[in-house]
């Protein structure tokens, strides 16, 4: 499905560029080695702690980004990886 491909990550710039964040220069993939890393090290607790962990550390307001990441079927962080950021394509 190439018209699929990308899609995720141009909606989450475009929610970047609506908390006027997009110069904070993160992308899916830096959020998808954040929370894999993170998981490894300490698992999945059914929540979004790393995602906001992530977003807080790149002075981003987490609320919207993590509404989209719930809305995209990311309500936890493993599920971020799952269903949001592998469905994506290349990783
Ligand atoms: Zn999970």
């Amino acid at each position: 499905m190439p018209e699929r491909k990308g899609n995720n990550q141009t909606e989450f710039e475009n929610e970047l560029k609506m908390l006027g964040m997009e110069k904070a220069g993160i992308s899916l993939f830096d959020l998808y080695e954040y929370i894999e890393k993170s998981i490894k090290k300490s698992g999945c607790d059914n929540t979004l702690r790393f995602s906001k962990r992530f977003l807080t550390e790149k002075n981003i307001p987490p609320e919207t980004i993590l509404k989209w990441l719930k809305s995209e079927g990311g309500h936890c962080d493993c599920e971020v990886i799952y269903n949001v950021i592998l469905p994506m394509g290349d990783y």
